[in-house]
């Protein structure tokens, strides 16, 4: 036992036919080996190797370590989920540059289609976990009772929109903090829900207004973070005292790619300013609470929204899992070093590894 509580996985995509398409085809320059992952840079001839806790090879299912949805619900998703159930509160956050997967993991292929799990085998981490949650809930005690209550909103340019809040109700919410409970959102659309039919109908609501956003403004979804929480209640018996509570959060990050030249507009600039600094900031608190715990080491959570909001799931006795996304393609290598440097600088602060990445000499 490492004490850690920051679980690091890192997912490879397919190539895409887009991928295929740029002149002279982007090649696979990623290979997987145990527990470590080998990047290969064509123009440098040289290799860069990272480790992380899991690595999930999702390009070719020929392969004998393909990993499907399910099995990267089952290595990261469920865990989340017992911790729940101890009464702990959760978070994991999918992060990457745009169109590397995080959600079509976190989520799905489809939006409307992946909240039907039976028939549909690319359903993702988020309606996985809802759907375990209530056939776990259905094989409790006869004197357990859980309630279990669901939120979905985005946050883009620091600014929070609810996305299963009636058409009236569509101005930005703020965050206020609780002496006693924390940070939260004013006004944010909270709902009950008792089977995972219940649910899925706000998941799809929910993700039906993500898309809504998306197109009518500009590549939203590229810049804005998504969270969906699920938060229980459970009781044993009469006795309040036995109550436990927690909260799990789902969060597809923005697009971790920087805008560099790019943007020419003061309002896109303003938009990567904002994205990067919620991303800086969660690397900032990651970085803090994994440096010494014990020593109260002060924390930024208040230097973004999206940290803010998720003080409670960060740190303490929460589990906190990342999930890299990464494209496989050459075209991709540099965005796909930063992301794998990212990704093991929060796994190998915590861990206290030595060697994390080493130029293959
Ligand atoms: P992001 O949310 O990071 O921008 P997406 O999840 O939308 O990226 O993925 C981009 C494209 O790649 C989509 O067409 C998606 O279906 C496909 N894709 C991503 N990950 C996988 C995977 N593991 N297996 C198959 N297709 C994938
Ligand atoms: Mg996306």
């Amino acid at each position: 036992e490492d004490g850690s509580n920051l679980t690091v996985a890192v997912r490879i995509r397919p190539l895409t036919e887009k991928d295929q398409a740029v002149i002279g085809g982007a090649s696979n320059i990623i290979k997987v080996r145990d527990k470590e992952l080998i990047i290969h840079s064509n123009s440098l001839g040289t290799d860069h190797i990272f480790q992380y806790d899991h690595i999930f090879w999702s390009c070719d299912n020929s392969s004998p370590i393909y990993a499907s949805q399910e099995d990267v619900f089952t290595t990261i998703g469920k865990p989340l989920l017992n911790s729940a159930f101890q009464g702990y509160n959760a978070c994991l956050f999918a992060y990457g540059q745009t169109g590397s997967g995080k959600s079509f993991s976190m989520m799905g292929q489809h939006l409307a289609d992946c909240v039907d799990i039976d028939s549909d085998n690319y359903s993702g981490i988020i309606p996985r976990f809802c759907k375990d949650l209530f056939d776990r809930i259905a094989k409790l005690k006869r004197d357990s009772h859980v309630t279990v209550e669901v939120s979905y909103f985005e946050i883009y340019n620091e600014k929070i929109h609810d996305l299963l809040a009636s058409s009236a109700n569509k101005l930005p919410l703020k965050v206020r903090e609780h002496p006693m409970w924390g940070p939260y959102v004013v006004d944010l659309t909270v709902k009950p829900v008792q089977t995972y039919s219940q649910l899925r109908d706000y998941l799809l609501i929910g993700n039906k207004n993500r898309a809504i956003a998306a197109t009518t403004m500009n590549e939203k979804s590229s810049r804005s973070h998504s969270i969906f929480s699920v938060e229980l209640c459970m009781s044993e018996g009469l006795r309040k005292e036995d109550n436990r509570r927690s909260k799990v959060s789902l969060v597809d990050l923005a697009g971790s790619e920087r805008l560099g030249n790019s943007y020419s507009t003061d309002e896109k600039m303003r938009e990567g300013v904002f994205i990067n600094k919620a991303l800086l900031t969660l690397g900032k608190v990651i970085s803090a609470l994994a440096a010494d715990q014990k020593r109260n080491q002060f924390v930024p959570y208040r230097e973004s929204v999206l940290t803010w909001l998720l003080k409670e799931s960060l740190g303490g006795n929460s589990l906190t899992s990342m999930l890299a996304t990464i494209s496989p393609a050459s075209t991709h290598l540099e965005e796909t070093l930063s992301t794998l440097r990212y990704a093991c600088q929060a796994r190998c602060i915590v861990n206290k590894a030595v060697v994390n990445e080493s130029p293959h000499d």
